[in-house]
């Protein structure tokens, strides 16, 4: 939104004739650089069309669309004659407000002039004005109406009572940015007060950026107090924002219609707090107007609907604005509506059809405008990036961009262009969408079960079974039947349900769930394609390696694996699901690489470093053929290290390792298995709760681990106790926003706060156990103090269970993940059985790095020697114990670290089921005493580019 600064304002200026003022007007804004000469016949043109008078003295020149080219830098410029002119269209003029904008940011302007359009004698006082200040405050105080919308609101939220709900309100306020923890915690300390109706409300004026108001409910009514609770509302306040707001709510209340909110989705709430009536009848309309609801447009509006024999009213739909007067001048504009916007009309009585009917006719045809229709994708609403021509990547030098899955690719690349969906807006017929959408969703469900049954199981299986799930959401299906009712076609319909689910996915603070926005726009795009008629672009017969802008969890699971030998992203992150699957399903994968490389011409050669994160096009002959050996060499090591995968882990010296699998899945032991696991050495059990929508119960967690258990016959399972909360919530956990989550309420902490959720997995795994091999550890652990409550538990549970009816051959140990326990690694040494390493967070809270930082993230490298150091004393001080070591991080399967690790001592390496074979080969390829001299070397380095280089070398 445009500002005005004081430098901005001109006082005093004088011209004969309007033409004079708009001349010195264009050379104000060439003057401060915003625009090049040609703008000044943008500017008449514009006046040429209509009058850009808007009321009360003011003008607001701006150039046409045609001499956008011509602007520099958004601007604007005021110019005050105090002595006034006569304006072309005959109205007195005493400012301009001149605006040089690139795009429609005129509207905003509009937006925050409306309200001095409504107050008498500002005309006057323009003319009048002697200081800038004076000038600025006439025209820039914009009505602040608090925020509400679809991100304030917090809906069928798992809380127990109202203090949860009105703390689930302030977390999400918070997310959205109105407000910081302070507000969150001032209202943890007060109690909500009940309004009637079931609804309570707190508020605070505490840590407010942005006033606002969210509404929080529960998933189901909560009783056990005086009152029912059905919803909190949570008000950000700051000065007067909230009042219009909280007349809407009052009026809502007085009306006994607050059940309405209960149980409602996010576009009821909206609506009955926009103060449309639920009794009123609506239709929407798609602003088609090439440059929004501005002044002429606005003007015919208001028109038409005092031409009605009823008010009416108009809100935009998305957001939470009031419902407006649409006979109204001043709040039709003040709607600032823009091109592609939906405004939702209401109207009440007999006769409201027609009335509606009208408005909505009028606004089809442009309001006097002529209008192009709007296609959801194609046009270029404020949401969709303009096309710039993307520059291509220079030849033969490498691109850097994030590691996703390795291996190496060289290959012609084959860039997947999002196809583009054509589809009318609007259909008559709601009966015959909804049928057609019924279809489109039923052959998207077939499709993907299809899918699902050609796929190669594990977490591709799993996802598309998701993505099935997702596309049976009542939810959606009901909110695109409702934009049906109201006149859209099932295309569009479809689409803003799906877009609407989105976005507020995107919003949630966390990283993994909010990239879960891409399944469900994947999910879209399938039922859009089956209605549409259009199917993918083809991709050549010739191995390729796909170039997409972010490819759909779907899209990879339909790769055929024989012919995609690389994967790169313009968009993404490495925890994508895209990128989980790919490494699922072995393709070497590079993502978030910058949409320049959807300039790459198709057919262009392409390596692509999957390891490294690298991709270099159209190499040079010489650098093609030093990676072609490179991909020679490794596929055979591949093909012999698969060969020899059940030999046991050993150096070259028949020193021992074990090499087990990391899990998310039980399902996917005897996969692990086969590929040689001598055991697994970190079940990640916080997956086995995630795909739970509750806590698992005893049952369920015996049946989960017993699988595991049964298929690893025998050999030794490390299971991690739920390892959530931070950046990994549990929904049914709810944790209160944390500024800093890394660092906040999770792991071994979190579960200490519910000791029961802790002994009820102690007891899951010791009984689905009996007779095997069970080994536990702690997550997130920071001293002998945790262990030491986590412990009391386990031993009580070891005295109460009979042993014949639970695990024998048991320990229990802590993962070394934050710097502080390998420290006093000695002084817990003593009491745990065991340490397992967790390389991934151990070197992000030794290197202050995010591992899941797009640009950091790379140098979070665990050959680092401050993380070796780390190393090196926990391996110490338990062989002085006589404990055993494992590292299960992802450096357990870097080529390079293999040696360093064993060097320092370590018994046992954990990784990716699919690099076992490959580490019990790289363990074949030296000896202790080379191992030992290698770690040595590192310990020796002050960087972790020295310790790779150092080891390369020798
Ligand atoms: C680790 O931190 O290294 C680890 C293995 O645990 P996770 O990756 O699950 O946090
Ligand atoms: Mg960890």
């Amino acid at each position: 939104m445009l500002t005005l600064g004081h430098n901005d304002i001109m006082l005093g200026c004088r011209a004969n004739d309007w033409h004079a003022a708009l001349d010195q007007a264009a050379a104000a804004l060439g003057e401060a650089g915003l625009v090049a000469p040609g703008y000044r016949d943008g500017l008449y043109d514009r006046e040429a069309q209509s009058s850009t008078f808007l009321g009360n003295a003011i003008a607001i020149p701006h150039g046409t669309p045609e001499s956008r080219e011509h602007v520099k830098r958004t601007g604007v410029r005021v110019l005050q004659f105090p002595e006034g002119i006569e304006w072309h269209d005959g109205n007195r003029v005493h400012v301009l407000v001149t605006i040089a904008a690139q795009s429609d940011e005129h509207l905003d302007i509009l937006r925050q002039l409306t309200h001095v359009l409504d107050r008498e004698g500002v005309a006057d006082k323009l003319a009048a004005a002697d200081s800038r200040t004076a000038v600025a405050s006439l025209l820039s105080k914009a009505p602040v109406e608090a925020r509400l919308d679809a991100d304030t609101l917090c809906l069928k939220f798992p809380a127990r009572d109202h203090l949860e709900l009105a703390l689930a309100g302030a977390a999400r306020l918070r997310q959205a940015g109105c407000v910081d923890a302070t507000f969150v915690a001032a209202v943890a300390e007060q109690t909500p007060r009940a309004l009637g109706q079931g609804l309570w409300f707190t508020s605070s004026t505490v840590g407010v950026n942005t006033p606002a108001l969210s509404l929080a409910t529960p998933e189901t009514s909560l009783e056990g107090h005086q009152e029912p609770v059905q919803g909190v509302f949570c008000l950000a306040a700051q000065g007067d924002a909230h009042l219009g707001l909280l007349e809407r709510l009052a009026a809502l209340l007085d009306s006994g219609s607050g059940e309405a909110l209960f149980n409602a989705d996010v576009a009821t709430v909206l609506a009955r707090l926009s103060g449309e009536s639920a009794s009123a009848q609506t239709v929407r309309a798609r602003v088609l107007n090439a440059h929004g609801l501005h002044a002429r447009p606005a003007k015919q509006l208001v028109q038409v609907a005092r031409q009605q024999t009823m008010p009416i009213k108009v809100r935009l739909l998305e957001g939470g604005g009031e419902a407006v007067s649409a006979a109204s001048l001043t709040k039709v504009i003040g709607l600032g509506a823009r091109r592609g916007q939906l405004l939702v009309f209401s109207a009440e009585g007999e006769g409201a059809d027609a009335a509606l009917e009208a408005v909505v006719g009028a606004v089809g045809e442009g309001l006097g405008e002529k209008v192009l229709p709007f296609e959801e994708g194609r046009d270029h609403t404020q949401d969709t990036p303009r096309e710039i021509p993307l520059e291509p990547l220079p030849e033969d030098t490498p691109h850097q961009a994030v590691a996703a899955s390795p291996g190496l690719a060289i290959g012609p690349v084959f860039v997947m262009r999002t196809p583009r969906f054509e589809y009318a807006e609007r259909a008559e017929d709601a009966v015959h969408e909804k049928r057609r959408l019924e279809r489109a969703i039923e052959a998207g469900i077939e499709q993907l079960e299809a899918l699902v049954r050609s796929a190669p199981g594990g977490e591709v299986s799993e996802i598309l079974s998701m993505h099935e799930e997702m596309l049976d959401d009542p939810e959606l299906h009901q909110a695109a039947r409702e934009g049906i009712e109201e006149g859209m076609s099932a295309e569009a319909a479809w689409w803003a349900a799906i877009d609407t689910a989105a976005r507020a996915q995107e919003m949630l603070a966390d990283r993994l769930l909010a990239e879960r926005a891409a399944d469900l726009r994947d999910v879209g795009r399938r039922v859009l394609g089956v209605l549409c008629g259009v199917e993918l672009p083809t991709p050549p017969d010739e191995p390729y390696i796909l170039v997409m802008d972010d490819v759909g969890p779907s899209d990879v699971a339909q790769l055929d694996t024989q012919k995609v030998r690389g994967l790169l992203t313009a968009r993404g992150g490495a925890t994508a699901h895209s990128a989980i699957l790919a490494r699922a399903l072995g393709i070497p994968a590079v993502v978030g690489a910058g949409e320049r490389v959807l300039g790459l011409e198709n057919g262009v050669e392409l390596i692509l470093d999957g390891e490294r994160g690298r991709v270099v096009p159209a190499p040079s002959l010489e650098r093609r053929q030093r990676a072609e050996l490179s991909l020679k060499e490794r596929e055979r090591l591949e093909r012999e290290a698969y060969a020899a995968r059940f030999e046991e882990g050993r150096t070259r010296d028949g020193h021992r390792v074990e090499v087990a699998a990391n899990l998310g899945n039980t399902a996917h032991t005897a996969d692990a298995v086969e590929r040689g696991a001598e055991g697994v050495g970190l079940l990640r059990t916080e997956f086995i709760f995630m795909a739970h929508a509750q806590a698992p119960d005893l049952d369920t967690q015996v049946a989960e681990y017993r699988q595991a258990i049964e298929a690893l016959d025998g050999r030794p399972l490390v299971a991690r106790t739920l390892d959530v909360g931070g950046d990994k919530p549990l929904p049914y956990w709810p944790v209160p926003q944390e500024d800093n989550p890394f660092l906040g309420l999770r792991g071994i902490r979190l579960a200490l706060t519910q000791p029961e959720v802790l002994e009820t997995q102690f007891r899951a795994l010791l009984t689905a156990a009996v007779g095997k091999p069970l080994r536990i550890m702690l997550p997130m652990v920071k001293d002998i103090a945790e262990f030491r409550a986590a412990k009391s538990i386990f031993d009580r549970l070891l005295a109460e269970i009979p042993e014949n009816e639970r695990a024998t051959d048991v320990q229990l140990g802590v993962m070394i993940e934050v710097p502080s326990c390998a420290l006093l690694a000695p002084s817990l040494a003593a009491e745990v059985d065991f340490f397992s390493i967790g390389t991934n967070d151990l070197t992000q809270y030794t290197l202050a790095i995010d591992r899941g930082h797009p640009e950091l993230s790379a140098q979070a490298d665990g050959l680092h020697p401050a993380v070796l150091r780390l190393i090196q004393m926990t391996v110490d001080a338990a062989h002085a114990q006589g404990k055993w070591v494992g590292v299960c991080g992802e450096l357990g399967s870097d080529a390079q670290a293999v040696p360093v690790l064993v060097g320092l001592g370590v018994d046992e390496l954990s990784v990716a089921a699919r690099q076992i074979p490959l580490v019990k080969a790289r363990l074949r390829e030296f000896d202790l005493a080379e191992a030992r001299r290698q770690a040595e070397l590192a310990l020796a380095q002050s960087t972790s580019e020295a310790v790779r280089d150092a080891l390369e070398r020798c």
